[in-house]
């Protein structure tokens, strides 16, 4: 499982949760500023995508909403896809809520789903008919 906060540690990131905080995250020289108040699930989420604004140099960004901006969407996928590895995509897909289960909000697990390359979308597509005939 990829984890958000030791990667914002050994980046040596800092975090800080500002309550009133418009956008949901923000990234600026070292600094992640994440709104307070936000579900652990979706911290971990914000966490994840100011990371790849970080490694990307990007500076002075506010976000929120992900689905509206090319480059929020792209910045976004790539969060998606460490938080989402396809074996624990698979492993969860009995689970009643797969985005609990995975530690991740709705929209990311969705996202990430619209975007499984060929490769993933097989295994999945096996695992899932392995459980039919079982
Ligand atoms: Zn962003």
């Amino acid at each position: 499982m990829y984890h958000p906060w030791r990667h914002a540690r050994d980046l040596g990131l800092a975090i800080e949760f500002v309550n009133g905080l418009r956008p949901r995250g923000t990234y600026a020289a070292g600094l992640v500023q994440i709104r307070a108040g936000l579900s652990q699930r979706e911290r971990r989420v914000v966490l994840a995508h100011e990371i790849v604004h970080c490694e990307r140099g990007d500076d002075g960004i506010a976000c929120s909403r992900w689905h509206l901006q090319k480059r929020e969407r792209a910045v976004h996928l790539t969060a998606a896809r460490r938080l989402l590895p396809i074996e624990e995509i698979i492993a969860a897909q009995h689970e009643p809520d797969p985005a609990i289960a995975l530690w991740v909000d709705d929209y990311t697990l969705a996202l990430r789903m619209r975007h499984l390359d060929p490769h993933e979308r097989r295994q999945l597509d096996l695992a899932t008919d392995e459980w039919r005939i079982a």
